[in-house]
């Protein structure tokens, strides 16, 4: 068996779009994902931990990492800074897991410039009408927030294009195994496995070669 270094893995989507549901049910269904635990400077909300949905940090802990290069990328979403940590997710690709940042739109496309092999995929609702719905149902919003979050969701769906797959989470079972599928394949497409093919082109090159007599 060859030993592959594991892939990264940038998952966005719509506030409410379930992507946090559909994480938790793959790690539970598949052993070699890992997710990454960003940083962020908003509030907990109730029920979250700090150092398993978020590290809660304050502003000026956070722009201390910034300026210790300690996040692989940053972005302000609604008014906070979040951030992935980089020695983690460094780590755990080279242990060879599929590593997975669930991140807004402006944190993938930096991921995107600094590991262009980085898979993208979009989450959203089956439409505009549920994804309100689940934001007004989630209950722990204000009226202000979840009208901010939902004119973020029109300036985010103007970024899908940039993806290379997109889910519609209309049933958690089907979008769980279709975000395992797009992984799993689009980790082998040429391009993300130019290290592999040149291995192979030499060693059919030596295999090639004419022999010494
Ligand atoms: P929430 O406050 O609902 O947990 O997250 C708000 C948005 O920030 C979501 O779209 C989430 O995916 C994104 N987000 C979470 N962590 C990070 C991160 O480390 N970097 C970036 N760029 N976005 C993040």
């Amino acid at each position: 068996m060859r030993k592959q270094r594991g892939s990264l893995t940038v998952v966005s989507g719509f506030s409410g779009a379930g992507k946090g549901t559909i994480m938790k049910a793959l790690l539970a269904r598949y052993d070699n994902y890992c997710l990454s635990v960003s940083c962020t400077t908003r509030q907990p909300r109730p029920g979250e931990q700090d150092g398993r949905e978020y590290f809660f940090k304050t502003q000026e802990e956070f722009d201390r990492m910034v300026e210790e290069d300690a996040l692989l990328e940053h972005a302000g979403y609604v008014g906070h800074s979040y951030g992935t940590p980089r020695a983690f997710v460094e780590q755990k690709i080279q242990e060879g897991k599929d590593v997975i940042l669930e991140i807004e739109v402006q944190g993938a496309k930096i991921i995107k410039q600094k590991v262009p092999e980085a898979i993208l995929l979009f989450v959203s609702t089956p439409s505009a009408k549920v994804l309100e719905e689940r934001l007004r149902g989630r209950g722990t919003e204000s009226d202000d927030t979840v009208r901010e979050r939902l004119a973020q969701t029109l300036r985010e769906s103007g970024e899908i294009a940039h993806y290379d797959c997109l889910i519609v989470n209309d049933d958690l079972d089907e979008a769980v195994e279709e975000v395992h599928h797009a992984i799993q394949t689009l980790k082998h497409t040429p391009d993300r496995e130019r290290a592999f093919i040149e291995t192979l082109q030499e060693e059919l090159r030596a295999m090639n070669a004419p022999k010494k007599s």
